[in-house]
């Protein structure tokens, strides 16, 4: 069979004075994720899920957060780099499914333009990019507004299969 899948999550803490950019799309709201790159969950979710179906580690090994070369780093940047490392190792992203769990701001208006971003990143019809965004109920950090965390499922096929 040639099909792989890989899964990926990741959570970032919620902070001032920082932007919020969720799959490549800058929102607005008066709190921002915190961390060594933009801090973008849905794609670390999403780059470790292709790097997962590779059985390849995680994206901690490509850009350690020790590094100073990927401070501030734009996620889509790093996206398109773990996509080449997927293609030149022989396959190629069938789609992807994602959950983002934030407990605010509402995400819904902003969700096409996450997919088609994601998608031309990694030259991927918008509609092979599932993106959802739910509320925690209120539950633990998520529901507390104390971060905000991404899911990740993404199928990989062998190029030329
Ligand atoms: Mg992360």
């Amino acid at each position: 069979m040639n099909l792989r899948i890989g899964n990926g999550y990741d959570i970032h803490c919620l902070g001032r004075d920082r932007p919020l950019i969720l799959g490549g799309i800058t929102i607005e709201h008066e709190l921002g994720l915190l961390g060594h790159s933009d801090a973008d969950v849905l794609t670390h979710a999403i780059m470790d899920a292709m790097l997962g179906a590779l059985a390849l580690g995680d994206i901690g090994h490509y850009f350690p957060p020790t590094d100073d070369q990927w401070k501030g780093a734009d996620s889509i940047v790093l996206l398109k780099s773990v996509n080449q490392l997927v293609r030149d190792r022989g396959w190629q992203v069938v789609n992807i499914d994602s959950v983002i769990v934030a407990e605010r701001p509402k995400l819904k208006p902003h969700i096409n333009a996450m997919r088609d971003r994601l998608g031309a990143a990694i030259g991927l019809d918008p509609d092979c990019v599932g993106v959802k965004a739910t509320t925690n109920e209120k539950l633990g950090p998520e529901g507390r507004e104390e971060g905000i965390s991404a899911y990740a499922v993404v199928l990989l096929s062998a190029i030329g299969a």
